[in-house]
């Protein structure tokens, strides 16, 4: 899609070097947002689902909870899919209507149950246990929020089984094949009249297209299948869920959006027949390539014949590649101290983080020009589940993260998202 995201960033990089919003000592570290890119992105999900059908669709905040940047996806038109007490939190303050917000949590308690359905928001009850709580608390009030079933198609694993939810024995949902359960299933909706959507979500990164589908058309055959059961439309919606995985490969958008829901057509037609309403729950695909890290590089060295740059970005921003190198690879591109591109010769060298283990890599052995103390390194497409969500390792602070939008001219303005946070420092010597 974007065929221009290495000269973006450096643009972006240099005016945030130039503003002083990366400096040696002071901001050694920092996250950015590329709002101009989001909004491209958005609009490129909401145009991949046909206009005649009634699509919400539902920011998965997890993957970047920060409240400016939920307010941005807002006033895009979109929803915000919630998976704890904190994020429904963060979805209110970042004034989504309930209406527009989905609540998926696989540990909801009675309190945040209780609230969901009093505000109007859409839940997903994730087991039978969970409905009966929705029964106790039904019992007394009445509420104007969709409910529905998170249902596991059990289609199995893609590449990353952490990121897997639809396996045989996944926490997630209420097994479709396991035994007595399409039937106890038929009968909780038969029992219960407000139980009107059916919801999946069959797994994030490493998840080929195909298995997504096919495990959404498992959830669409369920619901046709209690609609037809029932001899009532009760079912009136059906939640897709997330997790179109990302090319972290290159700066190329592939899958597309486009490409997903043609395949969605091919699997799962009676999901565009227009008797349902649909809810997605995208999170890494809207803004993952949409975010990149900046972090100088502190010192280098060379071990046992392995040039090693320290740089301020490991485990604390990019937790997963660190204790999961192969599963989550990361590009690693090499600026000077002013955030221009370097284009030296490239080097095999290993690129590492602040944190005091030995695994908090960000790369080994990769060839890249050769970095210096000073020189800037970026990661690209780390808008998602990386800065947004630090680890406390060490105490290192959480690292400002800051939105960028350029102009017709090519002027950079920036906004921040979030200031730098944490342990304070100790003053230095000079101002103590
Ligand atoms: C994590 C999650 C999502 C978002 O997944 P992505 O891979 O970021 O698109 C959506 N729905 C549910 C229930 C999730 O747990």
């Amino acid at each position: 899609m974007r065929g221009y995201g290495k000269e973006r960033r450096e643009r972006i990089l240099r005016a945030a070097v130039r503003q002083g919003l990366l400096q040696p000592e002071t901001a050694v570290l920092a996250g950015f947002v590329d709002l101009d890119g989001v909004g491209e992105t958005v609009a490129s999900l909401r145009g991949a689902f046909p206009d005649s059908l009634r699509v919400l669709h539902a920011f998965a905040a997890k993957a970047n909870c920060l409240v400016p940047v939920l307010e941005e996806l807002r006033r895009s038109g979109m929803g915000c899919e919630v998976a704890s007490a904190g994020e429904l939190a963060q979805a209110l303050d970042a004034d989504f209507e309930p209406a527009q917000i989905v609540f998926d949590s696989p540990a909801k308690t009675r309190a945040e149950l209780a609230l969901a359905l009093e505000l109007g928001i859409t839940v997903n009850v994730d087991g039978f246990q969970e409905l009966a709580r929705l029964d106790e608390i039904l019992k007394t009030r009445r509420s104007g929020s969709r409910i529905g079933i998170r249902v596991n198609p059990q289609v199995g694993a893609g590449a990353i089984t952490a990121m897997s939810t639809a396996t045989a024995t996944s926490k997630f949902g209420i097994p479709l094949g396991d035994e007595g359960n399409r039937r106890r299933l038929l009968q909780a909706y038969r029992d219960r009249p407000w139980l009107t959507w059916v919801h999946t979500h069959v797994g994030s990164q490493g998840c080929p297209l195909d298995l997504i589908a096919r495990g959404i058309a498992e959830a669409v055959a369920f619901a046709e299948e209690v609609n037809a059961r029932l001899g009532r439309r009760q079912v009136t919606g059906i939640d897709i869920g997330g997790g179109l995985p990302v090319n972290f490969a290159s700066d190329e958008t592939t899958p597309g959006f486009d490409t997903y829901v043609a395949r969605l057509r091919e699997y799962a037609p009676a999901l565009f027949s227009g008797e349902y309403e649909i809810i997605t729950e995208f999170g890494r695909s809207v803004l993952a390539k949409n975010g990149f890290t900046a972090a100088y590089v502190e010192y280098t060295k060379t071990v046992g014949g392995r040039p090693i740059a320290i740089t301020h970005a490991g485990a604390q921003v990019a937790t997963r590649t660190v204790f999961a190198p192969d599963a989550w690879p990361l590009r690693i591109e090499t600026h000077d101290p002013q955030g221009r591109a370097k284009h030296g010769r490239p080097v095999r060298q290993d690129v590492a983080g602040p944190c005091c283990f030995a695994g908090d890599l960000l790369a080994r052995d990769r060839a890249l020009p050769r970095l210096d103390a000073g020189d800037i390194v970026v990661v690209p497409d780390t808008g998602a589940y990386y800065f947004s969500t630090p680890f406390h390792y060490n105490s290192l602070p959480e690292p400002a993260v800051h939105g960028a939008r350029v102009d017709a001219d090519g002027r950079v303005t920036f906004q921040l998202l979030r200031p730098a946070r944490g342990v304070q420092p100790v003053p230095a010597l000079a101002e103590r």
